[in-house]
């Protein structure tokens, strides 16, 4: 009896918790959330790999390749703030969850391919 009083009051009160991910909070002031990439002003000089305290940035001057690992990363800024042409930045919201690791691959392409052609 006890217990089917427990179990009818929680089915007809408010859930304690939000129904994550259909119900997302507003994120604080400066917040870090999901890492970006400018990756036209990237200069692939690598510091941001070096100094990733997760190790989960790989960069490839080689391959003109940037990647990161977002289920690795911790967000804690580092290398927003030591990248030294700005190129990176944090969005105030954090990364949707998804059912499968995966990571994120940015290809810098070559400049007259980003630029249109003069006429
Ligand atoms: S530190 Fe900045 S410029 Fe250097 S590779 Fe990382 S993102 Fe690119
Ligand atoms: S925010 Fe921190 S953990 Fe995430 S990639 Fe940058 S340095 Fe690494």
């Amino acid at each position: 009896m006890f217990m089917t009083k427990i179990v009818l009051k929680n089915l007809f009160t408010k859930y304690a918790t939000r129904l994550y991910p259909f119900q997302k909070k507003e994120p604080f002031q400066h917040s870090k959330g999901e890492l970006k990439i400018l990756m036209e002003k990237c200069i692939l000089c690598g510091v941001c790999q070096m100094r990733c305290p997760s190790q989960c940035i790989k960069v490839d001057k080689q391959a003109k390749t940037w990647k990161v690992d977002p289920f690795a990363c911790v967000y804690c800024g580092v290398c927003v703030d030591i990248c030294p042409v700005k190129c990176l930045y944090q969005e105030s919201q954090y990364r949707a969850p998804l059912p499968e690791k995966d990571t994120v691959l940015h290809v810098q392409q070559p400049k007259e391919a980003a630029e249109p052609a003069a006429t």
